[in-house]
């Protein structure tokens, strides 16, 4: 008899609330014959679950459980593999495609994979603070366990000489206090003292903590393995208590009246846009 072919759901569960799970994502955990994740994500989809067999909740070596869930998939099941926020981002995604490389895997005869969207922490975080990455933004994470530092040091001053927002994952541990500390030295020397830093610890969860700070006195504020912290660029504003990174309107539109000097069919134009590559010709 042919065997059933095996499928690897990898899904992102977005921040943590449940109403922050999307609808395909709660769709494909009912779809799953087992479920592989690290304990607290499991616990935070419990009520999600029938018959699913939990394997490997304790383990907490990513790469055993990325080999695992595709030993499982290789027997013909039906296997989620959960992450927070995006599956694709800081998550499992990236580990399990690399497993099945390691074994040749051929996406036409081997087991499937789906890759299921959620909202990752940059995402769920702005949306806490205001509208901090309306512009170009970045994320990096600060975490030198897999990454050596002198490279995600480069990042964070690319970053921050051209001006990105940037998104902050990982920032500290009990053990990794040092790396914030270090990112903020860079920041400050592209950066003014009072650009805005949103803290946000777990977002949408039980214990979700919102803070404003500035880049020189982000330290004085409590970081840890749950928090994101977004930096603004130059143009980022507090108003109110949110953070705003205004998109550039303001260079050609009155924000504040109905009236536009600007008509409709003038505001392509390369003398309406001076700042434009086309203005330059
Ligand atoms: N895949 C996840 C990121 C995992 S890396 C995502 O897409 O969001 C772990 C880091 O994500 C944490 O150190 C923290 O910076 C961030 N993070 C995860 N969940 C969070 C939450 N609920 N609130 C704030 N930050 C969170």
């Amino acid at each position: 008899m042919e065997q059933k072919r095996g499928k690897l759901l990898v899904i992102g569960l977005g921040p943590g609330a449940a109403e922050q799970i999307t609808e395909r994502a709660r769709r494909a955990i009912g779809e799953s014959e087992v479920i592989i994740g690290y304990n607290t994500y499991v616990d935070l989809i419990r009520n999600l679950l029938t018959t699913q067999e939990i394997v490997g909740s304790g383990m907490t070596e990513e790469v055993s459980r990325a080999q695992e869930a595709v030993r499982q998939a290789y027997l013909g099941r039906t296997v989620a593999v959960i992450s927070s926020g995006d599956a694709g981002v800081y998550g499992m995604a990236g580990l399990i495609y690399e497993v099945l490389m390691e074994k040749s895997w051929n996406p036409l005869e081997g087991v499937q994979v789906e890759v299921i969207p959620g909202i990752s922490s940059i995402n769920s975080c702005a949306a806490l603070l205001g509208a901090p990455i309306m512009h170009d933004a970045c994320t990096i994470s600060l975490s030198d366990h897999l990454t050596p530092w002198d490279t995600i040091a480069k990042r964070v001053e690319a970053a921050a000489s051209a001006d990105f927002v940037i998104a902050l994952y990982n920032p500290k541990s009990g053990r990794r206090t040092r790396q914030i500390a270090e990112a903020q030295r860079i920041l400050l020397r592209h950066r003014s003292a009072d650009t805005p830093v949103g803290l946000v610890t777990s977002a949408y969860r039980d214990r979700q903590r919102v803070v404003l700070a500035t880049l020189a006195d982000m330290l004085e504020h409590e970081i840890g393995m749950l928090t994101t912290a977004i930096v603004g660029n130059s143009s980022t504003v507090v108003y109110n208590g949110l953070m705003i990174t205004p998109r550039g309107y303001q260079r050609k539109y009155a924000l504040d009246s109905d009236e536009q000097t600007l008509k409709p069919g003038e505001r392509l134009k390369a003398e309406a846009e001076p700042w434009s590559l086309g203005a330059k010709e």
